[in-house]
């Protein structure tokens, strides 16, 4: 009697479990991502600018597009030998995308990984723009005196580019960002516009703050990156391209933990956060709302850069007078998050290939001229670019190709659903 009892007890405990569990599950608010943008109403808020550096002494404002081109330089000039700025491209209308560079005034041979943090691909999602300017400014700042800082810039090669989206941001003129909007000037969602390795059409419009953007991370060699958005309070690992129970990203264990770490950590300094989309505070994107051509399976899968889509602030445009208590509770995870490249998994493995055909291979990979496929099939097959363009094809059933007269680099080699990526010295 006693044992059904708690038999019963038990099997009610596990009931409550499942369904706590289940309900972590289900989104709390939709994918600001996913929607027609959710328009927020900043005119009815606080936005304050600041036209110099001096006020942006207090991080409470937002930089007009001129003191945030000043705030970049005056990095560059006061650290001469531990930063350097980049210039990954030019926007439609003619506005910087910029990225930051740090690493240790010492020279020598050690290995260093390349992390990147870039911030505000679209345009009305600012907060994170603000918080990449003021982690520049504080490991900039804390590089000899803080012994995290010093460490960690000792060992790792840091990039942040704190605006991709400079005409969405600075839509209503460079002097504010009250009438920013999430999309280029061409009103092109950029995290729509990224080659797409996982089956939809190949891109033809690709807008040039991306095509910059590919040039940039193809120049480098990232192996954890993040890309920061608002809208929501929330940890997006990869895939957006797909549920997780439709194909797991095989890293999928260690981004929950570094999610959990992420999340913990910000909660620890101010606890009402993270908490607007899941109770746990973080998802796989596809189970939240699968999105195509993001840029974080872009990076993932054509790059093999870990990239997180980091969901930071439940608005996009805050009041600038809530700017400091963002940082507060985020500075912590910010920093944490880029050692995580000390601790990759130990293997990437399964990144590469979504063969649908069990015995879909292509051989031998990498290759320098000839490339064979193993079975028979009846298919198309088109090799793209590392920018999603086509560059050669061959009719159904070829089994046999010549890619000796191709760059060096990696190729996109596709046949119906299979896709395996190509390495070409
Ligand atoms: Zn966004």
């Amino acid at each position: 009697m006693k044992k059904t009892i708690l038999a019963f007890f038990f099997g009610a405990f596990l009931l409550s479990l499942t369904s706590i569990l289940n309900a972590q599950e289900k989104p709390l608010k939709p994918r600001p991502d996913a929607f027609p943008p959710i328009t927020e109403n900043s005119g009815s808020k606080a936005i304050t600018m600041a036209s110099s550096i001096e006020e942006m002494a207090e991080w409470n404002r937002y930089p007009t597009y001129e003191t945030y081109l000043e705030m970049m330089r005056q990095w560059a000039e006061t650290y001469p030998t531990l930063c350097h700025i980049d210039t990954i491209g030019t926007s439609v209308q003619g506005r910087l995308i910029l990225s930051i560079y740090i690493q240790p005034p010492t020279v020598d041979d050690l290995y260093r990984p390349e992390f990147f943090y870039s911030s505000t691909m679209h345009g009305d999602e600012v907060t994170g723009f603000v918080m990449m300017l003021r982690l520049i400014d504080t490991l900039l700042k804390g590089y000899g005196s803080n012994e995290q800082y010093t460490n960690l810039i000792n060992r790792t090669r840091i990039s942040i580019n704190p605006l991709s989206n400079p005409d969405g941001t600075y839509h209503g003129g460079n002097n504010t960002v009250r009438y920013s909007q999430r999309y280029n000037a061409n009103n092109v969602d950029l995290n729509r516009n990224y080659p797409d390795p996982f089956g939809s059409a190949p891109l033809n419009n690709q807008q040039q703050e991306n095509t910059a953007m590919i040039d940039y991370v193809s120049a480098h060699n990232f192996r954890l990156s993040a890309n920061l958005h608002g809208g929501a309070e929330v940890m997006n690992y990869p895939w957006d391209s797909f549920t997780s129970a439709q194909n797991p990203h095989p890293n999928r264990d260690w981004w929950i933990e570094v999610c959990k770490r992420f999340v913990d950590t910000s909660r620890s300094y101010s606890s009402n956060h993270f908490r607007d989309t899941y109770n746990s505070g973080y998802t796989a994107g596809g189970d939240w709302y699968v999105i195509p051509n993001g840029r974080q399976d872009y990076m993932n899968y054509y790059h093999n850069c870990l990239e997180l889509t980091m969901e930071i602030s439940s608005s996009k445009t805050l009041s600038s007078d809530q700017l400091p208590e963002y940082w507060r509770f985020l500075q912590h995870s910010l920093v944490n998050y880029i050692e995580e490249i000390h601790s990759l998994p130990s293997s990437t493995e399964g990144i590469d290939d979504i063969a649908t055909l069990p015995d879909f291979k292509v051989f031998p990979n990498p290759t320098r001229d000839k490339l064979f496929i193993n079975d028979a099939h009846d298919d198309e097959i088109q090799l793209f670019d590392i920018k999603g363009q086509e560059v050669m094809n061959f009719p159904k059933g070829t089994r046999q190709f010549d890619l000796g007269a191709l760059n060096g680099g990696v190729y996109i080699l596709r046949c119906g659903e299979n896709t395996i990526k190509v390495i070409k010295q």
